[in-house]
């Protein structure tokens, strides 16, 4: 598949196709004219690419995870696990607090039970803490 192909069905412009090839992230085949060849596999890898640097994930960091043989694979992976672990925790806090708050007849924070312990949720917010990690 040319780059122009992929560029078109990934809707990613062809620059960053080549920045991500130079930069060793979803490397393509070259035909003898010198022109990337991209199988399958890569365009793949590249929607891989892209969903991994939706929840932010760096370039750097999404090369290492689509590369088995780096070493350092698994802690990295690990730490994406646990961050998005932790930001899921906030985003359910969140939710619980503004379905809740939607509702809420109090017309202070402080004198809602349920409203005082969001406040005091976000005071013990893992991402602050460092908690360790629930295994799920
Ligand atoms: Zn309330």
């Amino acid at each position: 598949m040319k780059i122009g192909e992929v560029a078109r069905e990934l809707d990613v412009p062809t620059h960053v196709l080549r920045h991500w090839d130079d930069a060793g992230v979803v490397v393509p085949e070259r035909l003898p004219s010198g022109h990337r060849d991209y199988s399958e596999e890569h365009v793949r890898r590249l929607r891989v690419l892209r969903a991994c640097q939706g929840v932010g994930i760096s370039l750097a960091d999404v090369r290492l995870i689509l590369h088995r043989d780096e070493q350092e694979r698994t802690a990295v992976i690990a730490e994406h696990l646990a961050r998005i672990r932790r930001h899921r925790a906030q985003l359910d806090n969140a939710e619980r607090f503004l379905a809740h708050v939607i509702d809420c007849t109090h017309d202070l924070l402080t004198r809602c039970a349920q409203c005082s312990e969001y406040s005091n949720t976000q005071l013990r917010s893992p991402l602050d803490a460092g908690a360790p990690i629930d295994s799920e």
